[in-house]
């Protein structure tokens, strides 16, 4: 049944202490089954049986054709979007059966995000929103921190103004230092460049990185070949499944894989309709 096992089918081995690593993040059969609104036996399959392990301080890239359930997969992930099957523990904790209120509430310990269109909150100044999701957890960064953490992605001179105020680029790096300054084990991205120019995008992958040599676990969408080059894996999603995984840091190798995910045998790559016949 795991037949899209990645890379669960190579336990972890033995840790620094001897134990066997846990990974940060783990699926196993994980599907998501949407209703089309006005059809009412039409439904889409979203995601189609996902499992993958991937270990603390990877940085993974989701590639795949548009609408083969990348952003889904991503949101069930990370406890966003309730998966219909399957299961998903992060550190080692099932987050599939945890109460919602708990959920949300190991979600704001352990888990960031960062997303195209950054989610900044309007009315607040660049400081406030990156000691935002602080503030939910019930334990508030100090000013000097959030201030700290927007000087380390050069923004220290911005922090007073609101997200209107700031540049996409500025706006995605103050999204990065609000993930940055909550130091997050897991940080999940849905086409965090999307919205960005080139070298604004370079900053941010950049930033990326680094979480990742930090040791906090990377999963980052994207259908932008050369920013999933800058990953350490590249996982391909098509119709719903886990068709390829690569190491390769080659963007062409990584358009080629995206591009034969496009056009399968089977799966169908457009996410099946089932019951609409
Ligand atoms: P991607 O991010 O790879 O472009 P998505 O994960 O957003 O793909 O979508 C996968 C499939 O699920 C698509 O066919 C999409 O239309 C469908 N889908 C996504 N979200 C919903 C939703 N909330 N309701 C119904 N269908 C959805
Ligand atoms: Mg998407």
């Amino acid at each position: 049944p795991l037949a899209h096992a990645w890379p669960a089918q190579q336990p972890g081995g033995p840790g620094p202490s001897g134990a066997p690593e846990v990974p940060a993040v783990s699926a196993r059969g994980l599907t998501r089954v949407y209703d089309v609104p006005g059809r009412r036996d039409a439904r889409v399959v979203a995601l189609d049986g996902v499992s993958l392990d991937l270990p603390a301080g990877s940085f993974t890239a989701v590639v795949g054709p548009s609408g083969s359930g990348k952003s889904t997969l991503l949101h069930t992930m990370a406890g966003l979007d309730e998966a219909t099957g399957g299961r998903v523990s992060l550190l080692g904790r099932e987050i599939t059966t945890m109460p919602a209120a708990k959920r949300a509430a190991f979600r704001s310990h352990s888990v960031g995000f960062v997303f195209q269109d950054y989610n900044l909150i309007a009315s607040l100044t660049a400081a406030e929103n990156v000691s935002m999701p602080s503030r939910l957890a019930g334990r508030p960064l100090g000013r000097g921190r959030a201030v700290a953490a927007l000087e380390a992605v050069g923004l220290a001179d911005r922090a007073d103004l609101k997200p209107h105020q700031l540049s996409g680029g500025e706006r995605q790096r103050v999204a990065i230092a609000r993930v940055m300054a909550s130091r997050p084990r897991i940080v999940f991205a849905d086409e965090p460049t999307g919205a960005l120019d080139l070298s604004a995008g370079q900053v941010v992958l950049t930033w990326l990185r680094r979480l990742a040599e930090q040791g906090t676990t990377v999963v980052m969408v994207t259908h932008d070949v050369e920013a999933a080059a800058r990953a350490d894996t590249v996982a391909v999603m098509s119709g719903g499944r886990l068709a390829a995984w690569s190491e390769t840091r080659d963007a062409a190798r990584i358009a080629e894989l995206v591009h034969s995910a496009r056009t399968p045998a089977r799966p169908p790559a457009q996410a099946p309709v089932l019951g609409a016949r």
